[in-house]
């Protein structure tokens, strides 16, 4: 694989630009030509130059190809490309203040959550920073976002991958992502996902990036949350509540967490009363989903009443809460089971092309 230029901030594209002999406006020229999603090979640049870039950094690091459209409420989901032939997925839903695009930040996911889907083939590799801005980039120019009216104005690393496995990568995304003069997208309207990884929840909160950090409970003690999530063996709720603690401390900004509601493990109303008393006080907001139910995994969703029932005992007991909708359920709205399902889709045909049944070569 070639090198990515979607990788670099502008002070190295400025120096790249400068190395090549280039007059200096050329780097802010292919700073707004990449904003727009532009590939290299069509920015308006002297002929011998882009093909100076071409022989050194990729074309098109990311490219869809696949998008799926919900019936149900507008939500679409793609399917991406990279240079390397491995794919990856991301989805945009449409909310009333603007349209969250949700990204991936590695290629399958090492943490083994036992509802994920991303998981299902362990982790093939991290994503570099332009991959990562590379799937934003690209939805953004299919969406026709210009540069006074962007089309993704929202981004949540929830896609597949743990972003905190994928440090150096996912912060320098978010600093070029919000870079002024480029993306620009403005902190607050990110918001990072994380299983629980301590340590660089602890080192995050002096990166000086300000967005809404989200923390992936599940469960409501360390015995029922290690059942569901393994990563559970390495950090305690006790120690990712301390984490939360010391995030607000040193950036004043109020964490969320996600719960998803699993049928028989984590959402009878004893344990809704034991998640308000371990939240109680905090400047924290509960974000409930009833479990997307994958097909290769065994565990169920919780039901709508009983999810109803799990949220007024939360708000009840004073915890600010909110039962997200399901976005997209009817393609697959759930991380990683676009990309689980092409690449069996891929497998099969593959099988067929060459007549056998052995699906592990
Ligand atoms: N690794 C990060 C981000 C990716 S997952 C993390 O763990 O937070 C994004 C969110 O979707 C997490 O809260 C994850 O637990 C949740 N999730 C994954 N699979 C799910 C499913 N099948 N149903 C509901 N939520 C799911």
């Amino acid at each position: 694989m070639k090198e990515i230029i979607q990788d670099l901030s502008f002070g190295e594209l400025k120096t790249l630009v400068a190395a090549c002999g280039e007059k200096p406006f050329r780097a802010q020229q292919i700073r707004e030509g990449l904003v727009l999603g532009r590939k290299i090979s069509e920015l308006p640049l002297p002929k011998s130059f882009r093909a100076q870039l071409l022989d050194r950094f990729e074309d098109e690091p990311v490219r869809i190809v696949k998008t799926l459209v919900s019936a149900e409420d507008g939500t679409k989901k793609f399917l991406f490309r990279l240079a390397d032939g491995n794919l990856i997925e991301g989805v945009l839903m449409r909310y009333r203040y603007g349209n969250t695009q949700c990204v991936s930040t590695q290629v399958g996911c090492r943490m083994g959550c036992k509802f994920c889907a991303s998981t299902l083939g362990g982790l093939i590799r991290n994503l570099t920073a332009g991959e990562i801005l590379g799937q934003i980039l690209c939805v953004n120019r299919e969406e026709g976002g210009t540069n006074s009216r962007r089309a993704v104005t929202n981004a949540v690393l929830m896609g597949s991958g743990e972003p905190f496995d994928n440090y150096d990568h996912v912060v320098k995304f978010l600093r070029n992502l919000t870079a002024e003069g480029g993306f620009c997208m403005s902190a607050r309207n990110v918001s990072l996902s994380t299983c629980g990884l301590v340590p660089q929840m602890r080192r995050f909160a002096s990166e000086g990036i300000p967005l809404t950090l989200t923390v992936s409970l599940h469960a409501v003690t360390d015995k029922e949350r290690i059942r569901t999530m393994p990563v559970s063996a390495a950090y305690s709720i006790d120690q990712i509540l301390q984490a939360c603690a010391y995030y607000f401390e040193k950036t004043g900004r109020r964490y969320i967490f996600e719960y998803s509601l699993i049928a028989g493990e984590n959402s009878d109303e004893a344990h809704a009363t034991a998640l308000a008393e371990l939240l109680s006080g905090k400047p924290c907001h509960v974000n409930l989903i009833r479990l997307n139910e994958v097909s290769e995994r065994t565990l169920k969703a919780t039901s709508e009443r009983e999810a109803h029932r799990f949220l007024e005992i939360l708000k009840h007991r004073g915890i600010s809460a909110t039962l997200r909708r399901s976005m997209g359920s009817d393609i697959g709205g759930a991380c990683g089971q676009l990309r689980a399902s092409c690449i069996a889709q891929a497998m099969r045909d593959k099988n067929e092309n060459e007549g056998e049944n052995d699906v592990t070569n």
